[in-house]
């Protein structure tokens, strides 16, 4: 295909420009990128800024009171979100995740909430909306959410024990006031809630078998994440990573032995495990230890408006600026647009990794976890 190449933004301060295609094709909800992935997931973080200081993610020493986060005019309002994310499910999208930063740290959140739920997906359902969230403002906002149109919540949850929590969280937040917002969420209907515990060796790990033990009769999921070498700010090493394989491990030298189940869906993210004598369903996030990278199928895009199409990348996509161009751009020719990137889509960063083969190049920056959200 011809394609004309036009530089949408100030090229002295972004590195990367959009192609636009010469001929439009209406989005068929099928696209697939050069490994044959298909576009299933879409997660947008609302905000760059979290209430929580949480060690492994936004570690005071960087994010302190200095730090420039983004300014309002440059985040993406509430009608663009749900312009670009209408696009997406034109493009195959089923699933819409918000997140952040503290996405309810976003001021009228539950009105974004209401504006993606009125949006159907190529089979004419409503996306399946979900968010992801620290827990903090939880107990306030579950109803509003749920009644504005969320369907589930997944809460962070890293220990049981207030004096682990608040070093981790490293802002003197307590574990029951997490535990209430858990609780609200049920109450509200945003279930079945996901627990996230980020397990880091020395840190948590000692906490595995408590959590293990607090959700195993409950209706929540707990998922352990393996601690993962994203953004730049934590010093990641592979000696902090506690692998999926050694928490079945721990789990059943403590008495409980877990069986595996299928997947609910081709390209989820967590391996899906349960107590062979309880009710509870325990999942596993193994992106360190069994990158997930061949199945993967989510496309990120961040607080202001850059699509991103791995956790890993160093580079986004402005789309910011093609929706606020003073050309007027249509949605088919944005939704072009977004096929051409997804169309010339390689990332595999994690299973790279295993190779030893990562592509990052000295003095290159992965973008932070708390900007494009997990
Ligand atoms: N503030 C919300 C929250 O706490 O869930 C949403 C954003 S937070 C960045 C999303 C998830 O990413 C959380 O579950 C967090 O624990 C996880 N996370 C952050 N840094 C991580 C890392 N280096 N490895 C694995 N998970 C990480």
């Amino acid at each position: 295909m011809t394609e004309k190449f036009i530089p949408l933004i100030d090229i002295r301060r972004h590195r990367e420009s959009l192609t636009i295609p010469a001929q439009m094709k209406l989005p068929n909800g099928d696209l697939k990128d050069t490994l044959a992935r298909p576009l299933h997931d879409l997660r947008i973080s609302v905000t760059d800024r979290c209430n929580f200081r949480c060690v492994y993610c936004m570690p005071k020493e960087v994010f302190d009171k200095d730090y420039e986060y983004l300014p309002h005019s440059s985040l993406l309002s509430f009608e663009e979100i749900t312009r670009i994310a209408k696009i997406f499910l034109s493009h195959g999208v089923k699933k819409i995740r918000l997140t952040g930063g503290e996405p309810l740290l976003r001021k009228n959140i539950e009105d974004l909430v209401a504006m993606l739920a009125e949006l159907r997906t190529t089979d004419g359902t409503p996306p399946d909306l979900t968010l992801t969230t620290n827990g903090s403002l939880l107990k306030k906002k579950a109803q509003s959410l749920k009644q504005a149109g969320l369907n589930r919540v997944t809460v962070s949850l890293d220990s049981l024990d207030d004096a682990i929590f608040k070093r981790m969280n490293d802002v003197d937040f307590a574990v029951s006031d997490v535990l209430s917002g858990i609780d609200a969420a049920h109450q509200a209907g945003l279930g079945p809630i996901k627990i996230n515990m980020v397990v880091k060796a020395g840190v948590n790990d000692n906490e595995i078998i408590y959590m293990a033990r607090y959700f195993k009769n409950s209706p929540h999921i707990l998922r352990f994440i393996e601690y993962m070498d994203v953004g730049a700010s934590n010093h990641w090493q592979s000696s902090d990573v506690i692998t999926s394989h050694q928490i079945i491990q721990r789990l059943n030298a403590a008495g409980m032995p877990l069986h595996s189940l299928a997947a609910n869906y081709e390209g989820e993210t967590a391996q899906r495990w349960k107590h062979n004598n309880g009710q509870g369903e325990i999942g596993f996030i193994s992106s360190v230890s069994n990158a997930f990278c061949k199945n993967c199928s989510r496309a990120r895009l961040s607080t202001e408006g850059k699509l991103y199409t791995c956790l890993f990348a160093t580079e986004g996509h402005d789309l910011r600026a093609l929706i606020r161009s003073k050309d007027n751009h249509s949605d088919l020719l944005v939704a072009n647009v977004i096929a051409s990137i997804w169309q010339s889509r390689t990332d595999r960063y994690s299973e790279l990794r295993d190779l030893k083969e990562s592509k990052s190049q000295p003095g290159e920056k992965k973008i932070e976890m708390s900007y494009i959200g997990g």
